[in-house]
């Protein structure tokens, strides 16, 4: 059996007057000049439904830059049809053929394409060239070709076979049609979503984030540049609540792959329960959802680093990771030092245009996200039980602007201890040293979530009380390090608790769940 060797993208630098970056300011300028006009597909036909939303740069709301058409009830419909007549085809094909799609689409993204997608990523979700460098890029090739490298690895694995029997498992997709509903806040998800199950020889239906279609419009054309056949996913932007309704109720519906909120993901819950015996097959629903993202420092951590993974973590990209260091406790006897230099290097952060070289975070994705956040800052303005150390300031006047902003409570308990707020806001709680392990304790019971966590320290029983702690506290858990950018293949990325099924993004846990296999037993 085939094997497929896997190696991470490099990331690339965009040095002045480098090819990726003159590339890439052709790319960006091509994009603010032209105007996309972004149908829905479906079973490869594009339909323009007249009903129509808009490609809003966040840090420019005044530029757009395309309309996309939403699909109504009638285009879902269709657009399951067409799913179940393309999987008779897709399904029958030998994995090796459709693994080289996807192969083939992570050449063209890390080759002539990936330009296209960082502009994009930059435009639309409002990242800097290093934040869609390593999303846009290098992990969306990362997930195409680590996926492609698990499956003759699965493939591979049969029964044995005692005197007189011959056993075997085929490794089928599932029977129905899966939905793969994606968020806005990483291309990489948005485009592994819907992939992952296809390797696998499923056929999708996708209902790709309104605010961030332009970019999944890209990601749908580089599959189909690359040779995926027609109806095997289907596109189909529009209102969620819509969409989901008829996808859903359909009796075919086999899976669904998602990422987004927890709120929303408990919606889907109650749908498919309420329709379960509708079903031909249980629906497999994975799912990666909120976070209230940890980072805990020791007395024992080195103060630069635990200070430099408190604000990378926190406020890269907005805040806006479900991995995103929110509540941090920090060990009253260095809290002196690191209040003093995480204060500076917050200051140090520039806030703005996301195509200026220097920028390290640019605007929050919309008018709502905006509105939530700063209700959460007021909220903290107006009480007595924390204050605002950094930031604290908002301006929505030319785009969704917020500061970083580092909040510092007594409570533990603290509203913005507790709840996710997805933006650049980050809570700070000083515990006693010597209650190093009460707060681990605290740490595990503030919340719900069970996403990412850190610890900074230099002693290993700190490091080891905290990792036997925490062990449901995150899905993704990591040592002297920012509790963020998991790097495919290196750590396979999800919760568990309320943050998700814990599926692993990227990983044989997560395509075993797009396969249904079945065992021949043959007597000789
Ligand atoms: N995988 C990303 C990280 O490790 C986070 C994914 C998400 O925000 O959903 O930072």
């Amino acid at each position: 059996i085939n094997k497929i060797n896997f190696v991470n993208e490099p990331v690339l630098k965009y040095e002045k007057g480098s090819p990726e970056r003159i590339e890439l300011e052709k790319e960006l300028k091509a994009m603010k000049t032209s105007f996309a006009d972004i149908p829905v597909i479906i079973g490869g036909k594009e339909i323009r439904t007249g009903n129509k939303g808009s490609c809003i740069l966040p840090h420019n709301k005044n530029m757009v830059i395309g309309e996309f058409h939403k699909a109504s009830k009638k285009e879902v419909e269709m657009a399951v049809e067409e799913a179940l007549k393309a999987k008779k085809e897709w399904e029958k094909m030998n994995w090796q053929s459709r693994v080289a799609i996807f192969l083939r689409a992570a050449e063209l993204l890390s080759g002539p394409w990936r330009a296209k997608f960082n502009a994009a990523t930059m435009l639309i979700q409002s990242k800097t060239y290093k934040q869609a460098e390593i999303d846009s890029a290098c992990e969306l090739a990362d997930f195409f070709r680590y996926n492609a490298s698990c499956l003759p690895q699965i493939y591979a694995e049969q029964p044995i076979s005692p005197d007189k029997i011959w056993n075997k498992i085929e490794y089928r997709p599932l029977e129905g049609f899966i939905y793969a509903v994606t968020p806005f806040n990483f291309t990489a998800i948005a485009g592994n979503l819907p992939c992952a199950p296809a390797m696998t020889g499923n056929v999708v239906v996708w209902k790709p984030a309104s605010v961030a279609v332009y970019t999944a419009y890209i990601i749908y054309q580089l599959l189909k540049e690359a040779g995926l056949p027609d109806g095997v996913i289907n596109f189909v932007p529009g209102n969620a609540d819509e969409i989901s309704d008829v996808v859903l109720k359909n009796e075919h519906l086999s899976g669904i792959h998602f990422t987004g909120s927890t709120k929303v993901f408990h919606n889907m819950w109650t749908a498919v329960g309420n329709n379960i015996s509708n079903y031909r097959s249980f629906p497999r629903i994975v799912g990666e959802t909120g976070g209230k993202d940890f980072i805990v420092v020791h007395n024992s951590a080195n103060i630069h680093s635990a200070s430099r993974g408190i604000i990378e973590g926190a406020f890269e990209y907005q805040g806006q990771k479900c991995s995103a260091a929110s509540r941090v406790y920090v060990a009253r006897s260095i809290w002196p030092s690191i209040k003093e230099i995480i204060i500076k290097k917050a200051a140090d952060i520039k806030v703005g245009d996301v195509e200026e070289i220097d920028t390290f975070m640019g605007a929050v994705i919309d008018q709502k996200s905006f509105n939530n956040i700063k209700n959460y800052i007021d909220y903290v303005k107006n009480s007595d039980e924390a204050e605002i150390l950094f930031g604290g300031s908002c301006d929505d006047s030319k785009g969704y602007f917020v500061d970083p902003t580092i909040i510092l409570t007594k409570n533990p308990h603290f509203k913005t201890m507790k709840e996710e707020i997805f933006g650049p806001v980050l809570t700070i709680y000083v515990y006693d040293d010597e209650k190093f392990e009460e707060t681990l304790d605290l740490v595990d019971s503030t919340t719900n979530y069970g996403l990412t966590g850190a610890i900074f320290a230099k002693d290993r029983y700190a490091i080891n009380a905290a990792e036997e702690k925490l062990v449901n506290a995150a899905g993704n858990f990591y040592v002297n390090d920012r509790p963020t950018g998991a790097v495919v293949g290196q750590q396979p990325f999800g919760g568990a608790r309320q943050s998700g099924t814990n599926d692993k993004a990227g990983s044989k846990i997560n395509l075993m769940r797009w396969i249904s296999p079945r065992v021949v037993k043959e007597t000789l």
